[in-house]
């Protein structure tokens, strides 16, 4: 047997003084397992929910299962019992009443439902040289260049002339057809080659094939569209007329896979921020008796901005917690002044082949847990959050005392770029508030990447972070 050697003097100090995050494989290789067991079922969760809506519906559902009822302003509350609320089929909130008060904080937790994705435009069907098409506007921030030739699911709602409201899916079901945004054969690119990576694919370009037959009648002058038209009337009973009270968003069909020889990551649509909106709903579920009341939060408009009544730059989420400082009698100040909130998005794993975007040191990677954003923003931290040292000390202290695997890190390199959360705006309600999440690969592309072992690890986080 090899002796171990005897450690140096200036290995004991380094090992005193300084730091590095492990990569949880070599430190705790147990985890890969339970890991990959507690990713079965996150991955059912981004196959049933692939828009804001369709993720507020498997929510409820699983919600409902686990025991919650909706608030009943008329009720009254003891500790342990469990309630949500639906803000507008877009959004949920879901809470776990604790044994203190509520004047003595909560415990929030949001994380955003809504991804990048192609939406039609309200008139979107048009027919050119015998094709039929959907118009687009993109919705987030998306690398149009990415969407071509990629298979497209159509998913959505629509409301009939006669009220009713019809859910539309077409492309995920075995057997389905699915539809796709063209792009030109390298034998022709040579002009479109010459164009910023930027513009590869232009707005305006996105224009998703959805069939090419006519309907068999002289007289009409637009048979293919007729046709298109025609199996939507069959089966959802809709008109074009209807299209100007739908909302129909595109997305990847592609469901989601393991990814890897080794199967240590998942690969698929959305993951930003659906991999924080799974793990936050499973660690709101598992909490039994929390000492602070909790709010979970899944939220919608993220990714343009926090905008409309759905998103966090709107009152929604102030009402609900004023509704329970109500129901509970203390004044929603001091609810909010003592409350902490994570505000669960992902960050930008470092990317070895794309390295000079990233500052190594303060970059978070795969499989080193979950990471600590403390500042998000943009141009020395503009629109930025920036949690206080206190605010860190305690979610920090959370994660330790459970054995959380957790990294820290930035968005990229100083000047690189940048982004938002909704960190801001729970930070407006004078609420302490950090963003923590998971690090992802290829993020907003049609399919991203994420490590099983810090998809696990965010879940971990949140549990303890309920526990505190
Ligand atoms: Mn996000
Ligand atoms: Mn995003």
């Amino acid at each position: 047997m090899e002796q171990e050697k005897e450690k140096s003097t200036g290995r004991l100090l380094e090992e005193k003084l300084l730091w590095k995050f492990p990569h949880i494989g070599k430190k705790a290789p147990g985890q890969v397992e339970e890991a990959a067991d507690f990713c079965e079922g996150y991955k059912a969760f981004l196959d049933a929910g692939k828009t804001e809506r369709e993720c507020v519906a498997e929510a409820v559902r699983m919600l409902e299962a686990a025991g919650y009822r909706p608030l009943d302003l008329s009720a009254s509350y003891q500790p342990g019992d469990k309630v949500y609320q639906v803000n507008r089929n877009k959004s949920v909130l879901a809470t776990t009443f604790g044994k203190e008060p509520l004047d003595k904080g909560l415990r929030i937790n949001g994380a955003h439902i809504d991804s990048p994705r192609l939406d039609l435009k309200p008139a979107p069907l048009y027919e050119k040289n015998d094709i039929a098409y959907f118009k687009t506007h993109y919705y987030g921030g998306i690398r149009k260049y990415q969407w071509g030739t990629v298979p497209l699911a159509l998913h959505g709602v629509a409301i009939r002339k006669d009220g009713e409201l019809v859910k539309l899916c077409i492309g995920e079901e075995a057997g389905d057809p699915v539809f796709c945004v063209t792009d030109l054969l390298p034998h022709l690119a040579a002009k479109q080659n010459e164009r910023k990576l930027a513009e590869g694919l232009k707005g305006e370009e996105l224009n998703i094939v959805i069939g090419s037959l006519p309907f068999t009648d002289e007289e009409i002058k637009e048979p293919v569209k007729l046709l298109a038209m025609k199996i939507l009337h069959e089966r959802y009973g809709i008109t074009e007329a209807d299209f100007y009270r739908a909302e129909i968003e595109m997305v990847p069909a592609q469901k989601a896979v393991d990814v890897g020889l080794d199967r240590s990551l998942i690969g698929a649509y959305g993951q930003d921020d659906r991999v924080c909106a799974y793990t936050a709903l499973m660690a709101e579920i598992e909490t039994r008796n929390p000492r602070y009341t909790t709010v979970t939060v899944l939220t919608d408009k993220e990714e343009i901005g926090s905008e409309g009544n759905t998103g966090m730059n709107s009152a929604y989420l102030c009402h609900y917690m004023e509704d329970l400082a109500e129901l509970t009698g203390v004044r929603v100040r001091d609810v909010f002044r003592n409350s902490l909130c994570l505000s669960s998005d992902v960050n930008a794993a470092y990317d070895p082949t794309f390295a000079d975007v990233f500052e190594a040191n303060n970059s978070s990677y795969i499989n080193k847990g979950c990471v600590l954003t403390k500042y998000t923003g943009a141009r020395g931290k503009s629109g930025a959050n920036d949690a206080s040292a206190e605010t860190m000390a305690r979610v920090i202290a959370a994660m330790d005392d459970d054995g959380v695997y957790w990294q820290a890190g930035e968005l990229g390199a100083v000047d690189q770029g940048g982004g938002g959360t909704i960190a801001k705006y729970v930070a407006q309600l004078d609420i302490d508030v950090v963003d923590l999440g998971v690090p992802i690969l290829s993020m907003h592309a049609p399919f991203e990447l994420a490590s099983k072992l810090d998809v696990y690890n965010t879940y971990k986080a949140f549990r303890a972070f309920y526990k505190v």
